[in-house]
């Protein structure tokens, strides 16, 4: 590949740019992977995978060997001074995987590469990106591999996912904002002896400090990270056993480090660009927003970003779609970012609480509200990133019916029967939309602007912006209003689910759904 002009450059092979690179590939884009470390990163840094990245991963084809990989957490429990305030079951969570996942983030990687590489594509190790520029012809890259060699590449497009202290960020001329009062934590990969149930996240407060979070993994192996105090100090990169033994034995019961394979201290803060967007250039991961581990966000929003961008980049190196739907990126994953931050900050700022009587005020409260069924459902749905909603996005359409709004997660439908139907559409070897005709007396018809092309379910949706969007026809009889009801489409309807498993139009079976196509090329 070197040499030649790629569709897509994607800097960075951690979870962000493997994610960004599975979803161009498996679309036939063509597609460069650089990343400046020899071998992959031996570290477990982010070991949680959430509900809403399982059902991403699920239409990558790689759900099953993630979840086999690793440990399904049920609940996530919340103590103080050994009390038990909360206890959050995640069953009900509104997704196919009512769970999280604990993994090493250096599993989930493995798993995404050998994806990558069943896509045809290799990860170009030791290739480190060192200037980039554009103009209106195309990105242009200079990139010194591991020999010392220097090569210069150009590229349609640029994904930025180089981590934290991103290259891609700096080159286009933009900064993180926002709070660099550094939040410390010591973190600790171990075996210990424990009798906290293994299907279940723990969150400890304390009186006098932050909180402490443990994650059972398999076998007798925890992952812990404690926040600790920030005495200005350097970072300690090699605390000891005994010391996180003493913070666990002040914060929590019962558990004993036996052994230990990764002791750290690291620092984050909490801050974004102002922009995911730059031209040809797109920001995405840690190189586009970092905040603090608590909730187990990080990666995940990371991947996310990936997936929100990869179907629409693949459209636009396609020429099937406008600068509206690329400018979408920005606008949808741009405020969830800033939600996560200001939502770990108030986490944060929650657990540190020092005050004899805001720490009791706080913990009635916590106990109190989580007593009520409808604050825990709220609570699951948010942690496990099925909450999360694209409403008013420049790039969806329709009104919203019941609960469900244009722009929202796509529901889950509990009869095994349709979603199977349903979901049967999104396999990892069909990257379109997804049109889904709800019948509930007569057999759905298709909408006069979408004709069949090719297999009898696939589709070519004609419209005024351009060349028609190719994506697949659903026609699900639902005399039981199963599908109906979750979707709050009383007498049936249509609903068009995005490749990224998102509703993004919304209507009765009477209105048409060239205007949601037609914003894609607006
Ligand atoms: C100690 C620690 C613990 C953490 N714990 C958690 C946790 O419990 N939960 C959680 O959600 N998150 C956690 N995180 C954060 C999580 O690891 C990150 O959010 C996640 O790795 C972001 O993925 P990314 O792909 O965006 O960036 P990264 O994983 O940082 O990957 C960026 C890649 O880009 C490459 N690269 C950088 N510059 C260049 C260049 N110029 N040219 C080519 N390649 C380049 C790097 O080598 C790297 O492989 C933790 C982070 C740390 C440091």
């Amino acid at each position: 590949m070197a040499g030649d002009r790629s569709d897509v450059v994607v800097v960075g092979a951690g979870p962000t740019g493997l994610v960004a690179a599975c979803e161009l590939a498996r679309r036939g884009v063509v597609i460069r992977v650089i990343d400046k470390l020899p071998a992959p990163a031996g570290e477990s840094r982010a070991i949680v995978v959430h509900a809403r990245s399982l059902e991403m991963l699920d239409r990558m084809g790689i759900a099953g060997e993630i979840i086999d990989a690793g440990v399904k957490s049920l609940a996530m429990q919340l103590y103080a001074a050994g009390r038990r305030l909360a206890l959050v079951e995640l069953d009900q969570v509104d997704s196919a995987f009512p769970f999280s996942v604990t993994i090493p983030q250096t599993e989930t990687e493995r798993i995404l590469a050998g994806r990558l590489h069943s896509l045809g594509v290799t990860i170009e190790r030791g290739v480190e990106l060192t200037t980039l520029t554009q103009d209106g012809d195309a990105a242009h890259l200079t990139l010194r591999h591991a020999s010392g060699a220097q090569e210069s590449a150009d590229a349609t497009w640029v994904i930025g996912a180089d981590g934290s202290h991103s290259t891609v960020r700096a080159q286009v001329g933009t900064k993180l904002a926002g709070s660099f009062q550094g939040e410390r934590f010591i973190l600790g990969d171990v075996e210990a002896e424990h009798s906290l149930d293994p299907d279940s996240m723990y969150t400890y407060f304390s009186p006098d400090a932050g909180p402490l979070l443990a994650f059972p993994m398999r076998g007798t192996r925890m992952r812990l990270i404690a926040q600790v105090r920030h005495t200005g100090g350097p970072l300690d990169l090699n605390p000891s056993q005994d010391e996180l033994q003493r913070i666990v034995d002040a914060r929590a019961d019962g558990i004993t480090i036996i052994q230990s394979h990764w002791l750290t201290e690291f620092e984050i803060h909490h801050a974004q660009v102002p922009a995911y967007r730059f031209g040809r250039v797109f920001l995405a991961g840690d190189a586009a927003h970092v905040h603090s581990p608590a909730g187990g966000q990080g990666m995940n929003t990371g991947m996310q970003d990936a997936f929100n961008l990869g179907w629409k980049l693949a459209m636009a190196v396609y020429g099937t779609c406008g600068q509206r739907l690329l400018d979408s990126y920005h606008a949808e994953r741009h405020p969830v970012a800033a939600k996560v931050i200001e939502f770990t900050t108030r986490l944060t700022q929650v657990g540190t609480l020092r005050h004899e009587l805001a720490v009791k005020l706080r913990n009635e409260l916590v106990h109190a509200a989580s007593g009520l069924a409808p604050i825990r459902h709220a609570i699951a749905d948010q942690t496990e990133e099925v909450a999360l909603s694209y409403r008013g996005s420049p790039v969806v359409a329709g009104h919203r019916h019941g609960r469900v709004a244009a722009g929202d997660h796509a529901p889950h439908v509990a009869d095994t029967d349709l979603q199977g139907q349903m979901s049967a559409a999104w396999s990892p070897e069909f990257g379109g939309h997804v049109i889904v005709t709800v019948g509930t007396a007569e057999p759905a018809v298709l909408p006069t602007s979408v004709r069949e092309a090719g297999d009898a379910r696939q589709v070519l949706v004609t419209h005024a912006g351009g060349s028609p969007t190719d994506g697949y026809h659903l026609s699900v009889a639902d005399p039981g209003h199963l599908v109906a009801s979750r979707y709050g489409l009383r007498d049936g309807g249509r609903v068009i689910i995005r490749p990224d498993g998102y509703v993004g139009y919304i209507g009765d079976l009477a209105a048409s759904v060239v205007p949601y196509f037609t914003r894609l090329h607006g």
